[in-house]
């Protein structure tokens, strides 16, 4: 296992310095490739004395190259406000980028991993989402940026796979939370702790009721790396989340509660193409990765409430 060269893009993100510090726990060599756009160094302070780290800052719709055995592709904004805030840019991070990183993994016969989204499945009419489903998805809503971008990148991947042999690996992340997410990130999860802990109003959008089914980033990066050493040809796409479904309302309850928040729920406008309900079947990460979540909700929110609660000192 150990000893390898690997390639985080978008390794200065939330889930990527998670996996930067696993990776190098398990004794590879790794670069961490990053533009800042939504990630920071202070997620990646930590790893920058160790020699097996290397930081390099570069945006990647540009060509790169780094002789290295694995790339796993995390570089794309995934909070809907920043990746809305440059759509066209958003467009360009995921299908240049990722023809930049296959075309450098076909170069070295390296291996590729793609970070893809259950956005691909848009807002299902299937539920719980199986990898089989195609998805209803906008193709011109505000969304689309994102959920379009990573539709084409799985596309990327199958035909390099089938017309340059390039060893894939296709995962389809749900909501995914835990420490280093930005405090001003936007996702429901940080912006509720965020605003639990800050005693500020608790910003439900629309009713409350869609729901949304979050995994702790631990769990998502053992399922990662899993993933990454299966047998070539085998590509997924693969589920990994936390079959765990809950209402926002449900989540801003428990959030209130576990920070004894004297915050209030508000009610505001829900966005535009915001899905109705998010669920995954990961029998396939089950049965091909031996993969089951093991953080419930509870116990994962009050590590990433620890988290905040000392960045926001
Ligand atoms: P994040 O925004 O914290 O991390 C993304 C990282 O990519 C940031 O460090 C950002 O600076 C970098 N980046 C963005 N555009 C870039 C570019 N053009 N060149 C180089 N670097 C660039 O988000 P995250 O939650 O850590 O997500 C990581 C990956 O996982 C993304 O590809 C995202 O689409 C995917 N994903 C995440 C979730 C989730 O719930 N967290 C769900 C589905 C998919
Ligand atoms: N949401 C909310 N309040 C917030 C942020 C998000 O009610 O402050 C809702 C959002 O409308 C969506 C859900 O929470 O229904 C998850 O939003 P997030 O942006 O975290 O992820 P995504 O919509 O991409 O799953």
């Amino acid at each position: 296992m150990g000893n390898k060269r690997v390639l985080v893009t978008g390794g200065a993100g939330f889930i990527g310095s998670h996996l930067c510090k696993r990776l190098l726990a398990e004794g590879q060599h790794v670069v961490c490739l990053d533009n800042y756009f939504t990630g920071s160094e202070s997620n990646i302070s930590s790893l920058l004395s160790n020699p097996c780290f290397e930081l390099v800052r570069h945006d990647v719709t540009v060509p790169y190259y780094f002789e290295v055995d694995e790339i796993y592709n995390l570089a794309c904004p995934a909070s809907p406000v920043h990746y809305q805030y440059d759509s066209i840019h958003t467009i360009k991070t995921s299908v240049l980028g990722m023809i930049n990183a296959l075309d450098l993994a076909c170069h070295l016969r390296a291996k590729v991993l793609q970070a893809s989204t259950s956005e691909v499945y848009g807002d299902p009419l299937v539920h719980p989402q199986r990898e089989d489903y195609w998805g209803n998805v906008n193709p011109i809503g505000i969304r689309s940026c994102y959920d379009e971008g990573k539709r084409c990148a799985e596309t990327l991947c199958f035909d390099y796979f089938r017309r340059h042999d390039v060893d894939v690996k296709v995962i389809r992340i749900f909501n995914t939370y835990g420490p280093n997410m930005h405090s001003k990130d936007g996702r429901v999860v940080s912006n509720f702790i965020v605003q639990a802990l800050k005693g500020e109003d608790i910003t439900i959008y629309g009713d409350g009721r869609q729901t949304r089914s979050f995994c702790y980033v631990d769990d998502l990066v053992a399922g990662m790396i899993s993933m990454m050493q299966t047998e070539k040809g085998f590509i997924g796409p693969v589920n990994l989340g936390n079959p765990g479904e809950f209402t926002i309302l449900d989540l801003a309850e428990k959030v209130i509660g576990l920070t004894r928040s004297v915050s209030k729920i508000v009610f505001k406008t829900l966005p535009l193409d915001d899905p109705k309900q998010r669920q995954p079947n990961i029998s396939r990460a089950t049965r091909r990765l031996g993969w089951v979540p093991e953080i419930c909700l509870a116990e994962g929110l009050e590590r990433t409430i620890d988290y905040f609660k000392k960045v926001l000192v």
